[in-house]
């Protein structure tokens, strides 16, 4: 063995991406379901997109970046996120009004990899562009419970919070900072550090937790307008049943969110692993990228943490019809038969590979088929002998109707 994966990225090989693929495809029709286009950007983008949209005192832009330098000079980064370049892209099409659009992608971390932690994942997400609707951010929580509740993950909770709007957050983060000095001897050296540059993130502090949990909260500080926001928000979240906690420790960590800030929490996967996924409105990040005021409320999954926490499916996966060549005579037929059926819209396979009819039945059985097709003898007579694969069941049917006998079972 030479060359290995990096440190902090995976390879993911069949079967265990079937789960992949059965989250990306729930996923995908999800997204169509609510009206969410497919939105494609570049994977990595002008550095300062993200320093000045993400924010320079944020742990991503500071520490957690792959910046390079291109072969003409220009610094670049692979995307750490994918908001910033969805909004990017709107403005730099000169978009105005509405957009809704959906994407899925890896992101780059720069991150010490641990548990639910990797320096490449993959996101899925949904940006909700134009629209300062409160009923917008209860489409986009409700878009992110309903993928966790179809990737079969129970006793979901989103934790909701305010963070008011920028000048609710300005004075919020002034009184936060002055608590914090208070007792800036009882934090720890990370979180000294964190106050004097950026003191919301104090509150994601592990270690300070007890400094934490009495530090004023955002929701007490919101204006009128956003508490009015704030109250729709949870309305609507109750109307569609979405069960919710106010967290008004969150805030998230990156600068661009204002009002409404959200992350999914589940039973199976604790709040020390961290959230399968999160979001919020962010008003404020078109004209921080220079554009003109765009409200936008979005949210990412962790698609490698929401994999990981996925229960196993109980029966076949892999539906479909294995034709197994018990005639190597037969071999080009088998073949026309496997294709036949593809085009009809089955999963159809074989084995190229003239190995015995028993191994062909084995690996027929890990792939987990409905049923095995027998070319062999009875060909001559325009029969092919099928087997239902879960009840032993066994009989010639006429070749034409091989894919109506496995759609029956
Ligand atoms: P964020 O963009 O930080 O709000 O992340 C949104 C979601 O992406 C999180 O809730 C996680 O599920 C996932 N995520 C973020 N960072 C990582 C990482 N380093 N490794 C795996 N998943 C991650």
């Amino acid at each position: 063995m030479t060359t290995r994966a990096p440190k902090g990225a995976v390879d993911v090989l069949p079967p265990e991406s079937g789960r992949w693929r059965r989250l990306l495809r729930a996923f995908d029709s999800l997204a169509e379901r609510y009206g969410y286009g497919l939105a494609l950007t570049p994977v990595f983008e002008a550095t300062e997109l993200f320093s000045r949209g993400v924010g320079e005192e944020t742990e991503i832009v500071s520490k957690q970046m792959y910046t390079f330098t291109d072969k003409a000079g220009r610094s670049l980064t692979l995307r750490p996120e994918a908001t910033a370049s969805v909004v990017r892209a709107y403005l730099q099409e000169g978009r105005s009004g509405v957009l809704k659009c959906a994407y899925s992608g890896p992101m780059f971390r720069y991150e010490q990899p641990q548990a639910g932690r990797r320096r490449q994942f993959h996101q899925v997400g949904v940006e909700y562009l134009g629209e300062p609707s409160p009923d917008a951010d209860v489409e986009v929580v409700e878009v992110g419970y309903r993928l966790l509740q179809e990737a079969g993950i129970r006793e979901v909770v989103v934790l909701l919070n305010s963070l008011g709007d920028p000048a609710d957050r300005a004075d919020y983060r002034t009184r936060l900072r002055s608590y914090l000095e208070e007792r800036a001897e009882a934090l720890s050296a990370e979180s000294r550090r964190r106050l004097a540059t950026n003191p919301l993130r104090v509150l994601d502090s592990k270690e300070d937790a007890s400094v934490v949990a009495g530090a004023p909260a955002t929701l007490d500080h919101l204006g009128a307008a956003a508490a009015t926001h704030f109250a729709a928000v949870r309305c609507g979240l109750e109307r569609r049943s979405i069960p919710y906690e106010i967290a008004p420790r969150l805030v998230r960590g990156l600068d661009y969110y204002n009002r409404t800030v959200f992350e999914y929490q589940a039973s199976s996967y604790t709040a020390a692993q961290g959230a399968l996924g999160g979001g919020g409105r962010y008003d404020p990040l078109a004209e921080l990228l220079g554009g003109p005021p765009t409200p936008g409320v979005g949210l990412a999954m962790g698609v490698d943490r929401i994999v990981g926490a996925m229960p196993e499916v109980s029966g076949r996966e892999d539906r479909g019809v294995f034709v197994v060549v018990a005639d190597p005579e037969r071999r080009e037929e088998a073949l026309d038969l496997v294709a036949a059926l593809r085009t009809g819209g089955l999963a159809a396979d074989s084995d190229l590979g003239d190995r015995s009819v028993k191994a062909q039945f084995r690996a027929a059985a890990r792939r987990g088929v409905t049923v095995v097709a027998v070319v062999g003898a009875e060909w001559a007579r325009g029969l092919v002998t099928v087997r239902d694969m879960a009840t032993g069941e066994e009989e010639a049917v006429p070749i034409g109707e091989v894919a109506a006998w496995t759609q029956a079972r």
